[in-house]
Protein backbone atom coordinates (compact mmCIF):
# COMPACT_ATOMS: atom_id res chain seq x y z
CA UNK A 1 0.00 0.00 0.00
CA UNK A 2 1.41 3.46 -1.02
CA UNK A 3 0.65 5.81 1.73
CA UNK A 4 -0.34 9.07 -0.56
CA UNK A 5 -0.41 11.89 2.08
CA UNK A 6 -1.27 15.56 1.72
CA UNK A 7 1.71 17.92 2.31
CA UNK A 8 1.30 20.10 4.97
CA UNK A 9 0.45 23.79 4.29
CA UNK A 10 4.68 25.11 5.44
CA UNK A 11 6.23 22.51 3.29
CA UNK A 12 3.57 23.28 0.06
CA UNK A 13 4.34 26.82 1.06
CA UNK A 14 8.26 26.48 0.73
CA UNK A 15 7.74 24.54 -2.28
CA UNK A 16 6.23 27.16 -4.01
CA UNK A 17 8.27 29.41 -3.05
CA UNK A 18 11.62 27.87 -4.41
CA UNK A 19 9.54 27.75 -7.79
CA UNK A 20 9.90 31.69 -7.57
CA UNK A 21 12.92 32.27 -5.51
CA UNK A 22 15.71 30.50 -7.43
CA UNK A 23 18.73 32.16 -5.83
CA UNK A 24 19.93 36.20 -4.97
CA UNK A 25 19.42 37.55 -8.22
CA UNK A 26 16.06 36.27 -7.97
CA UNK A 27 15.31 37.96 -4.90
CA UNK A 28 17.09 40.92 -6.72
CA UNK A 29 14.55 40.65 -10.17
CA UNK A 30 11.70 40.33 -8.47
CA UNK A 31 12.33 43.57 -6.07
CA UNK A 32 13.71 45.94 -8.84
CA UNK A 33 10.43 45.09 -11.13
CA UNK A 34 8.38 45.89 -8.20
CA UNK A 35 9.96 49.47 -7.80
CA UNK A 36 10.00 49.89 -11.67
CA UNK A 37 6.24 49.34 -10.96
CA UNK A 38 5.94 51.55 -8.22
CA UNK A 39 6.99 54.07 -10.52
CA UNK A 40 10.37 55.01 -8.98
CA UNK A 41 12.98 57.74 -10.14
CA UNK A 42 15.45 55.79 -7.85
CA UNK A 43 16.60 52.21 -7.45
CA UNK A 44 19.41 51.19 -4.93
CA UNK A 45 20.83 47.75 -5.07
CA UNK A 46 23.09 46.88 -2.02
CA UNK A 47 23.87 42.99 -1.46
CA UNK A 48 26.31 41.18 0.89
CA UNK A 49 28.64 37.98 -0.28
CA UNK A 50 26.40 37.70 -3.70
CA UNK A 51 23.12 38.09 -2.15
CA UNK A 52 23.94 35.04 0.16
CA UNK A 53 23.87 37.47 3.41
CA UNK A 54 21.22 40.25 2.44
CA UNK A 55 19.88 41.80 -0.89
CA UNK A 56 18.57 45.52 -0.47
CA UNK A 57 16.46 47.36 -2.98
CA UNK A 58 15.58 51.04 -1.67
CA UNK A 59 13.18 53.17 -4.29
CA UNK A 60 11.41 56.33 -4.21
CA UNK A 61 8.44 55.01 -5.79
CA UNK A 62 4.86 55.41 -4.53
CA UNK A 63 5.13 53.69 -1.21
CA UNK A 64 3.13 52.01 0.42
CA UNK A 65 0.22 52.35 3.89
CA UNK A 66 -0.31 50.08 6.57
CA UNK A 67 -2.83 48.48 4.87
CA UNK A 68 -0.93 48.01 1.31
CA UNK A 69 1.77 47.01 3.25
CA UNK A 70 0.03 44.19 5.07
CA UNK A 71 -1.99 43.10 2.33
CA UNK A 72 1.22 43.14 -0.13
CA UNK A 73 2.94 39.93 1.83
CA UNK A 74 -0.20 37.57 1.57
CA UNK A 75 -0.58 35.04 -1.09
CA UNK A 76 -1.57 35.87 -4.38
CA UNK A 77 -1.71 39.37 -3.42
CA UNK A 78 -1.54 42.03 -6.34
CA UNK A 79 -2.57 46.09 -7.07
CA UNK A 80 -1.60 45.59 -11.01
CA UNK A 81 -4.58 43.48 -12.33
CA UNK A 82 -8.13 42.55 -11.03
CA UNK A 83 -8.90 39.20 -13.50
CA UNK A 84 -7.86 37.64 -16.64
CA UNK A 85 -9.41 40.09 -18.40
CA UNK A 86 -7.07 42.36 -17.60
CA UNK A 87 -4.38 39.90 -18.79
CA UNK A 88 -6.05 39.81 -21.99
CA UNK A 89 -6.19 43.66 -22.89
CA UNK A 90 -2.06 43.43 -21.93
CA UNK A 91 -0.59 44.47 -19.04
CA UNK A 92 1.79 47.55 -18.69
CA UNK A 93 3.81 46.56 -15.56
CA UNK A 94 6.45 44.21 -15.09
CA UNK A 95 4.42 42.22 -12.34
CA UNK A 96 1.09 40.76 -12.15
CA UNK A 97 1.29 37.34 -10.55
CA UNK A 98 1.12 38.75 -7.09
CA UNK A 99 3.58 36.09 -5.75
CA UNK A 100 6.90 37.19 -5.22
CA UNK A 101 6.75 39.05 -1.90
CA UNK A 102 4.95 36.03 -0.13
CA UNK A 103 7.49 33.90 -1.45
CA UNK A 104 10.56 35.78 -0.45
CA UNK A 105 9.21 35.88 2.90
CA UNK A 106 8.10 32.12 3.34
CA UNK A 107 11.90 31.36 2.51
CA UNK A 108 13.87 34.52 4.42
CA UNK A 109 13.67 36.99 6.95
CA UNK A 110 12.18 40.04 5.09
CA UNK A 111 11.94 43.68 6.51
CA UNK A 112 9.66 46.00 4.65
CA UNK A 113 10.03 49.86 5.35
CA UNK A 114 7.90 52.10 3.31
CA UNK A 115 5.81 55.32 3.53
CA UNK A 116 3.47 56.60 0.32
CA UNK A 117 4.87 58.81 -1.47
CA UNK A 118 3.07 62.80 -0.99
CA UNK A 119 1.16 62.94 -4.15
CA UNK A 120 -0.82 59.99 -3.45
CA UNK A 121 -4.14 60.44 -2.49
CA UNK A 122 -3.94 58.13 0.92
CA UNK A 123 -2.29 59.41 4.38
CA UNK A 124 1.54 59.64 3.61
CA UNK A 125 2.75 61.20 7.13
CA UNK A 126 3.30 57.92 8.64
CA UNK A 127 5.80 54.98 7.69
CA UNK A 128 5.35 51.30 8.05
CA UNK A 129 8.19 48.70 9.00
CA UNK A 130 6.91 45.01 8.63
CA UNK A 131 9.03 42.12 9.19
CA UNK A 132 8.24 38.68 8.00
CA UNK A 133 10.04 35.74 8.95
CA UNK A 134 9.93 32.11 7.46
CA UNK A 135 6.22 33.16 5.77
CA UNK A 136 4.95 34.54 9.74
CA UNK A 137 4.55 38.26 9.74
CA UNK A 138 6.61 38.91 12.81
CA UNK A 139 6.03 42.45 13.49
CA UNK A 140 4.15 45.29 11.77
CA UNK A 141 5.15 49.10 13.42
CA UNK A 142 5.40 52.69 12.60
CA UNK A 143 8.41 53.83 11.23
CA UNK A 144 10.25 57.21 10.67
CA UNK A 145 11.36 57.01 6.80
CA UNK A 146 11.59 58.75 3.54
CA UNK A 147 9.07 58.06 1.02
CA UNK A 148 9.42 55.39 -1.18
CA UNK A 149 9.94 51.46 -0.30
CA UNK A 150 12.96 49.53 0.88
CA UNK A 151 13.20 45.73 1.32
CA UNK A 152 15.86 44.01 3.14
CA UNK A 153 15.81 40.23 2.09
CA UNK A 154 18.45 38.26 5.03
CA UNK A 155 19.22 34.82 5.68
CA UNK A 156 17.84 33.99 2.60
CA UNK A 157 17.09 30.08 2.59
CA UNK A 158 18.03 29.96 6.13
CA UNK A 159 14.63 27.60 6.78
CA UNK A 160 15.60 25.54 3.51
CA UNK A 161 18.87 24.00 4.15
CA UNK A 162 18.94 21.95 1.02
CA UNK A 163 18.48 25.50 -0.99
CA UNK A 164 20.96 27.55 0.88
CA UNK A 165 23.71 24.34 -0.10
CA UNK A 166 23.15 24.68 -3.44
CA UNK A 167 24.40 28.27 -3.63
CA UNK A 168 27.47 28.86 -5.37
CA UNK A 169 30.00 30.98 -4.23
CA UNK A 170 29.52 34.72 -3.48
CA UNK A 171 31.22 35.50 -7.05
CA UNK A 172 29.11 33.48 -8.97
CA UNK A 173 25.99 34.47 -7.37
CA UNK A 174 26.70 38.11 -7.81
CA UNK A 175 27.92 37.77 -11.07
CA UNK A 176 24.08 36.73 -11.52
CA UNK A 177 22.46 39.53 -9.35
CA UNK A 178 25.19 42.08 -11.91
CA UNK A 179 23.41 40.72 -14.84
CA UNK A 180 19.85 41.37 -13.49
CA UNK A 181 20.74 44.87 -12.28
CA UNK A 182 22.56 45.89 -15.44
CA UNK A 183 19.82 44.72 -17.64
CA UNK A 184 17.66 47.03 -15.69
CA UNK A 185 19.82 49.40 -15.85
CA UNK A 186 20.38 49.66 -19.30
CA UNK A 187 16.75 48.75 -20.50
CA UNK A 188 15.83 52.53 -17.99
CA UNK A 189 18.17 55.19 -18.89
CA UNK A 190 15.42 57.33 -17.13
CA UNK A 191 16.19 56.21 -13.78
CA UNK A 192 18.85 56.38 -11.35
CA UNK A 193 20.26 52.98 -10.42
CA UNK A 194 22.98 51.73 -8.47
CA UNK A 195 24.14 48.54 -6.97
CA UNK A 196 26.47 47.67 -4.44
CA UNK A 197 28.24 44.67 -3.16
CA UNK A 198 30.23 44.13 -0.06
CA UNK A 199 30.46 48.14 0.77
CA UNK A 200 31.56 48.29 -2.77
CA UNK A 201 29.55 50.80 -5.19
CA UNK A 202 30.16 48.08 -8.78
CA UNK A 203 28.09 51.00 -11.21
CA UNK A 204 25.65 53.62 -10.72
CA UNK A 205 23.77 55.46 -13.12
CA UNK A 206 22.45 59.18 -13.54
CA UNK A 207 18.90 58.69 -14.44
CA UNK A 208 19.41 61.11 -16.50
CA UNK A 209 17.45 59.40 -19.63
CA UNK A 210 20.60 59.18 -21.73
CA UNK A 211 21.49 55.78 -23.33
CA UNK A 212 24.86 56.30 -23.77
CA UNK A 213 25.08 57.83 -20.35
CA UNK A 214 23.85 54.68 -19.26
CA UNK A 215 26.19 52.72 -21.15
CA UNK A 216 29.04 54.67 -19.60
CA UNK A 217 28.05 54.48 -16.09
CA UNK A 218 28.06 50.76 -16.42
CA UNK A 219 30.53 49.53 -18.96
CA UNK A 220 33.00 52.98 -18.71
CA UNK A 221 33.70 55.66 -21.10
CA UNK A 222 35.70 53.87 -24.00
CA UNK A 223 32.87 51.76 -24.25
CA UNK A 224 30.39 54.39 -24.42
CA UNK A 225 31.99 56.41 -26.60
CA UNK A 226 32.44 53.65 -29.55
CA UNK A 227 28.75 52.77 -29.11
CA UNK A 228 26.81 54.12 -32.83
CA UNK A 229 23.28 54.16 -32.95
CA UNK A 230 20.80 51.93 -34.04
CA UNK A 231 17.68 53.43 -35.21
CA UNK A 232 15.24 51.06 -37.76
CA UNK A 233 11.48 51.42 -38.41
CA UNK A 234 9.11 52.06 -36.52
CA UNK A 235 8.01 55.82 -35.37
CA UNK A 236 9.80 58.01 -32.45
CA UNK A 237 12.54 54.79 -32.31
CA UNK A 238 14.79 57.37 -32.94
CA UNK A 239 16.40 60.09 -30.71
CA UNK A 240 16.38 63.36 -32.21
CA UNK A 241 17.97 61.59 -35.48
CA UNK A 242 18.51 64.36 -38.53
CA UNK A 243 17.97 61.95 -40.67
CA UNK A 244 15.03 59.65 -39.24
CA UNK A 245 14.83 56.35 -39.00
CA UNK A 246 17.05 53.72 -41.34
CA UNK A 247 14.49 51.60 -43.74
CA UNK A 248 14.03 48.27 -41.92
CA UNK A 249 12.99 45.12 -44.14
CA UNK A 250 9.68 43.18 -44.15
CA UNK A 251 9.70 40.93 -41.04
CA UNK A 252 8.27 40.38 -37.80
CA UNK A 253 9.89 43.20 -36.14
CA UNK A 254 8.16 46.79 -36.08
CA UNK A 255 11.39 48.22 -34.83
CA UNK A 256 15.07 48.00 -34.22
CA UNK A 257 16.71 50.63 -32.08
CA UNK A 258 19.59 50.94 -29.52
CA UNK A 259 23.57 51.04 -29.58
CA UNK A 260 26.04 49.11 -30.55
CA UNK A 261 29.86 48.99 -30.27
CA UNK A 262 32.86 49.39 -32.68
CA UNK A 263 33.90 46.31 -34.42
CA UNK A 264 37.23 47.14 -32.08
CA UNK A 265 35.73 47.57 -29.06
CA UNK A 266 34.87 43.84 -27.81
CA UNK A 267 35.08 40.81 -25.32
CA UNK A 268 35.62 37.57 -25.34
CA UNK A 269 32.09 36.52 -24.26
CA UNK A 270 28.94 37.35 -25.82
CA UNK A 271 27.33 38.05 -22.48
CA UNK A 272 27.32 42.43 -23.42
CA UNK A 273 24.85 41.48 -25.95
CA UNK A 274 21.84 42.74 -24.48
CA UNK A 275 18.91 42.27 -25.68
CA UNK A 276 15.73 43.13 -24.83
CA UNK A 277 11.76 42.26 -26.50
CA UNK A 278 9.22 45.18 -26.10
CA UNK A 279 11.27 46.78 -22.94
CA UNK A 280 11.61 42.98 -21.63
CA UNK A 281 15.11 41.74 -20.92
CA UNK A 282 15.75 38.42 -22.84
CA UNK A 283 17.96 35.76 -24.10
CA UNK A 284 17.65 35.17 -27.79
CA UNK A 285 20.55 33.10 -29.55
CA UNK A 286 19.34 34.03 -32.51
CA UNK A 287 19.04 37.71 -32.13
CA UNK A 288 22.64 37.83 -30.59
CA UNK A 289 23.91 35.93 -33.67
CA UNK A 290 22.30 38.14 -36.29
CA UNK A 291 24.29 41.47 -34.21
CA UNK A 292 27.31 39.85 -34.90
CA UNK A 293 26.46 38.14 -38.33
CA UNK A 294 26.20 42.06 -39.21
CA UNK A 295 29.79 42.76 -38.24
CA UNK A 296 30.93 40.26 -40.89
CA UNK A 297 34.56 39.81 -41.13
CA UNK A 298 35.45 43.12 -38.98
CA UNK A 299 35.32 41.00 -35.75
CA UNK A 300 38.40 39.31 -34.66
CA UNK A 301 37.62 35.65 -34.32
CA UNK A 302 36.18 34.67 -30.58
CA UNK A 303 35.65 38.84 -30.10
CA UNK A 304 32.23 39.59 -29.53
CA UNK A 305 30.95 43.84 -29.43
CA UNK A 306 28.11 45.12 -27.11
CA UNK A 307 24.78 45.78 -27.99
CA UNK A 308 21.90 47.44 -25.57
CA UNK A 309 19.55 46.47 -28.55
CA UNK A 310 15.06 46.49 -28.09
CA UNK A 311 13.42 45.08 -30.46
CA UNK A 312 9.46 46.11 -30.83
CA UNK A 313 7.26 43.14 -31.65
CA UNK A 314 3.61 44.03 -32.61
CA UNK A 315 0.99 43.38 -30.01
CA UNK A 316 -0.23 40.02 -30.83
CA UNK A 317 2.61 38.49 -32.17
CA UNK A 318 4.09 38.37 -28.91
CA UNK A 319 2.91 36.09 -25.68
CA UNK A 320 2.37 38.76 -22.71
CA UNK A 321 1.98 35.66 -20.39
CA UNK A 322 5.10 34.57 -20.74
CA UNK A 323 6.91 32.69 -17.81
CA UNK A 324 8.24 35.62 -15.66
CA UNK A 325 11.30 33.56 -14.84
CA UNK A 326 12.37 32.57 -18.50
CA UNK A 327 14.04 34.39 -19.86
CA UNK A 328 14.19 32.83 -23.55
CA UNK A 329 11.95 33.80 -26.30
CA UNK A 330 11.43 32.04 -29.60
CA UNK A 331 10.19 33.53 -32.55
CA UNK A 332 7.71 32.25 -34.75
CA UNK A 333 9.78 33.56 -38.17
CA UNK A 334 13.14 33.63 -36.54
CA UNK A 335 14.58 33.75 -39.85
CA UNK A 336 12.72 37.58 -40.70
CA UNK A 337 13.31 38.23 -37.51
CA UNK A 338 17.82 37.84 -38.43
CA UNK A 339 17.09 39.45 -41.47
CA UNK A 340 16.01 42.69 -40.15
CA UNK A 341 18.32 42.74 -36.97
CA UNK A 342 21.18 42.22 -39.17
CA UNK A 343 20.17 44.61 -41.83
CA UNK A 344 19.53 47.38 -38.98
CA UNK A 345 22.59 46.72 -37.27
CA UNK A 346 24.82 46.90 -40.64
CA UNK A 347 23.66 50.13 -42.19
CA UNK A 348 24.24 51.73 -38.83
CA UNK A 349 27.84 50.70 -39.05
CA UNK A 350 28.11 51.73 -42.68
CA UNK A 351 26.62 54.80 -42.07
CA UNK A 352 29.06 55.73 -39.40
CA UNK A 353 31.58 54.39 -41.71
CA UNK A 354 32.38 51.41 -39.45
CA UNK A 355 31.88 48.47 -42.15
CA UNK A 356 33.70 48.20 -45.56
CA UNK A 357 30.53 48.25 -48.00
CA UNK A 358 30.23 45.77 -49.54
CA UNK A 359 31.74 43.87 -46.45
CA UNK A 360 31.99 39.81 -47.17
CA UNK A 361 28.64 38.52 -45.15
CA UNK A 362 29.06 35.87 -42.80
P1 LIG B 1 3.13 41.70 -8.23
O1 LIG B 1 4.36 42.53 -8.52
O2 LIG B 1 2.97 40.56 -9.18
O3 LIG B 1 1.89 42.53 -8.07
P2 LIG B 1 4.45 41.20 -5.68
O4 LIG B 1 4.30 40.10 -4.68
O5 LIG B 1 5.77 41.39 -6.30
O6 LIG B 1 3.34 40.97 -6.80
O7 LIG B 1 3.99 42.55 -4.99
C1 LIG B 1 2.69 42.63 -4.39
C2 LIG B 1 2.19 44.07 -4.36
O8 LIG B 1 2.96 44.81 -3.40
C3 LIG B 1 2.34 44.82 -5.66
O9 LIG B 1 1.25 44.56 -6.54
C4 LIG B 1 2.38 46.26 -5.18
O10 LIG B 1 1.07 46.77 -4.98
C5 LIG B 1 3.06 46.15 -3.80
N1 LIG B 1 4.51 46.48 -3.89
C6 LIG B 1 5.55 45.60 -3.97
N2 LIG B 1 6.73 46.23 -4.01
C7 LIG B 1 6.47 47.56 -3.99
C8 LIG B 1 7.29 48.75 -4.02
N3 LIG B 1 8.63 48.69 -4.11
N4 LIG B 1 6.64 49.95 -3.95
C9 LIG B 1 5.29 50.02 -3.87
N5 LIG B 1 4.47 48.94 -3.84
C10 LIG B 1 5.04 47.72 -3.89
MG1 LIG C 1 6.30 41.87 -8.34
Amino acid sequence: MVDIRRLDEATVERIAAGEVVERPSSVVKELVENSLDADATRVEVTVERGGKDGVTVADDGIGMTETEVRRAVEEHTTSKIRDIDDLESGVGTLGFRGEALHAVGAVSRLTITTRPRSDRDVDSRRGTELTVEGGEVTSVEPAGCPEGTTIEVDDLFFNVPARRKYLKQDGTEFAHVNTVVTSYALANPDIAVSLTHDGRETFATTGQNDRREAVMSVYGREVAESMVEVSAGGEGGGESGDDGDAALPDGPLGGVSGLVSHPETTRSTREYLSTYVNGRYVTAGAVRDAVIEAYGHQLAPDRYPFAVLFLDVPAGDVDVNVHPRKLEVRFADEEGVREQIEAAVESALLEDGLLRSGAPRG
